[in-house]
């Protein structure tokens, strides 16, 4: 019998939970691992947005083109700690053969309907009362200062918008319209209509956590010491207390995933691509929603408690001492978009690592050897976005279900 299988989710960052949740509701049995506060991780620091418009891969290739330039500048949008470019390597050349035109065609192909349907299966999952009180749909506005990165964000609206992506083109007259705080000049931004935000990402993750606690799950504060395949039926958690017998294990612990799985004879790729916020607890000004800096790549997000500035990637070993200057730079790159901008004096910095994978596509699905170890990591710049959707697709595969897309396109071992 399929349903009563009693199954481990190992991390409680919103992939985790939202998976957890989705399993209790279709009737199994759900213990989640984690040592720390469910949503504590990276899933408590992001720039919150549900990217909806987002059917084409984050990264670009381009950046292979700068790469020598990332290596000498610590302060651009984007940046690589020299110490950890020889375990990158790997990655990078993954990313470079997954970024050729076609391949990111193909990739699109994969990444459109796992967008688009985000926020309805974060709608369906949250439910009709928590929905209105976690998510606004306000639209993200991309806005830009110079000719070249404006005419350059059309040409990408153009590709999303033959996906079905519903966008605006702003001209430099509407821009102070749509958001008045803006400064005067700009040469125009691109308006994703459709897009939503989350108000509270941390509260976000509570809630989920909530339900899941009172549909009848089970947490537990401990740390996932390894995974033991014992056969088709079994497979075995190992913690500080012990050793505990499920039917399928769900890997869903983040940038800590692949190391996990590596006894097992796989370690799906993944790369730690650091971000920071600053988060402005008294702004002194609102914002209609979030808004994207075209040029320093980094979003502009009104939460519930103030504005957060979050982006930025910064390729460096997890546990790297963050550089706070990153996180500080935000605050002026965001006044140059928002003069009256204010609250830098009590702002608070945050650092976390995405697990960026080499395409842009998560690692969803079974693994080849041990079939009942799945995996649902690799979110990198997306998680939030896709932690409903990853946990539809956990589910498909679970109930034996016509899932949303090839999931043999986000096998953890395609590379
Ligand atoms: C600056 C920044 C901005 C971002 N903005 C956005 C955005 O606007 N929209 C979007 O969709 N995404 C965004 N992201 C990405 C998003 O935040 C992540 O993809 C998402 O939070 C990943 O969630 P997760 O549950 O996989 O990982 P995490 O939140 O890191 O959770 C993993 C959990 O696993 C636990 N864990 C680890 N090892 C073990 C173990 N051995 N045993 C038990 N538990 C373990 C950890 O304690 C942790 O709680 C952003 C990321 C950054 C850094």
């Amino acid at each position: 019998m399929i349903l009563g299988k009693h199954i481990a989710v190992v991390g409680a960052g919103i992939v985790g939970l939202a998976i957890a949740l989705r399993l209790r509701r279709d009737g199994f049995r759900v213990t989640i691992y984690d040592p720390m506060e469910a949503g504590s991780q990276t899933s408590a620091g992001n720039a919150a947005i549900i990217m909806t418009s987002q059917t084409v891969p984050v990264a670009e290739a381009a950046i292979l083109r700068k790469l020598p330039s990332l290596l000498q500048k610590k302060d651009g949008p984007l940046t690589i700690r020299k110490m950890h470019l020889p375990a990158l390597l790997p990655w990078i050349s993954l990313f470079a053969k997954n970024n050729t035109r076609k391949r990111r065609a193909e990739i699109s192909e994969i990444l459109k309907p796992l967008s688009m349907n985000s926020f309805s299966l974060w709608s369906d999952l949250a439910g009709p009362y928590d929905t209105p009180r976690h998510f606004s749909q306000n639209g993200l506005l991309y806005a830009y200062k110079t000719r070249k990165a404006f005419r350059a964000a059309k040409l990408d609206a153009s590709i999303r918008g033959e996906h079905g992506v519903p966008y605006e083109i702003i001209d430099r007259e509407d821009m102070l319209d749509l958001e008045p705080a803006l400064i005067e000049g700009l040469e125009g931004g691109i308006l994703y209509n459709d897009v939503v935000q989350c108000l509270d990402p941390r509260k976000l993750s509570d809630a989920i956590s909530g339900l899941f606690r009172t549909s009848g799950g089970e947490v537990r504060r401990l740390a996932v010491r390894s995974i033991k395949p014992v056969d088709r039926n079994t497979v075995k958690i190992v913690t500080e207390e012990g050793e505990t017998a499920y039917e399928e294990v769900i890997v869903a612990a983040g940038i800590e995933s692949s190391e996990l799985l590596a006894p097992l004879g796989t370690r799906p790729k993944i790369a730690s691509e650091r971000g920071y916020n600053l988060m402005l607890h008294e702004p002194e000004m609102s914002l209609e929603r979030p808004i994207v800096a075209g040029e320093g790549r980094f979003v502009i997000t009104p939460l519930e408690k103030g504005i957060r500035l979050a982006g930025t990637s910064e390729f460096a070993h997890p546990e790297a001492q963050p550089n706070w200057d990153r996180a500080d730079r935000l605050f002026d790159q965001a006044q140059e978009l928002l003069p009256e901008l204010d609250g830098e004096d009590n702002a608070t910095r945050w650092c976390g690592s995405r697990d960026s994978t080499p395409d842009g596509l998560p690692h969803v699905g079974r693994l080849k050897k041990h079939r009942n170890v799945m995996c649902a990591f690799g979110h990198g710049h997306m998680g939030l976005t896709l932690a409903a959707t990853t946990a539809q697709l956990i589910s498909d595969i679970l109930l034996k279900r016509e899932p949303l897309v090839d999931i043999a396109a986000l096998s953890p071992e395609r590379f």
